[in-house]
């Protein structure tokens, strides 16, 4: 699996940085945010090290679909039941700011500081 020793969000899937975990597997890690947007904010990124979403390639669409699918479930069991937002930012233009791949998911009662 890719890893790149500079990436913080590498560091975090291989434990050498501490988060606030909500769920891991083989594949995924999902961790809550620093500097939370909203009520319930999480990070769902792959374990490989993969820049943005503009660098997937066609074999990572299962790993892809794996992130989107997770969202509802770990809003339940974070017990957001009103609705969340899923967002992710791709490259300068996107306002990505760790270039390893991730997804947010933000829940909870507004207002939320950002969005
Ligand atoms: P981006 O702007 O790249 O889409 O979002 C990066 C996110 O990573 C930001 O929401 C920021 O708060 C979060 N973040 C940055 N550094 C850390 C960290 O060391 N730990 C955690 N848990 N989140 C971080
Ligand atoms: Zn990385």
């Amino acid at each position: 699996m890719s890893h790149d020793p500079n990436c913080l969000f590498c560091k975090i899937a291989a434990g050498q940085i501490p988060a606030k975990k909500v769920h891991e597997d083989d594949d995924l890690l999902v961790f809550h945010d620093i500097n939370p947007w909203a009520p319930v904010h999480v990070l769902v990124i792959p374990k490989a090290h993969i820049p943005t979403l503009a660098d997937a390639q066609p074999g990572h669409d299962a790993l892809l679909g794996r992130m989107l699918g997770l969202a509802p479930r770990l809003m339940k069991q974070l017990g957001v039941s009103n609705g969340f937002r899923t967002v992710i930012n791709t490259g300068p233009d996107g306002g990505q700011e760790v270039y390893h791949l991730h997804m947010h998911v933000m829940g909870g009662p507004r207002p939320w500081a950002k969005g």
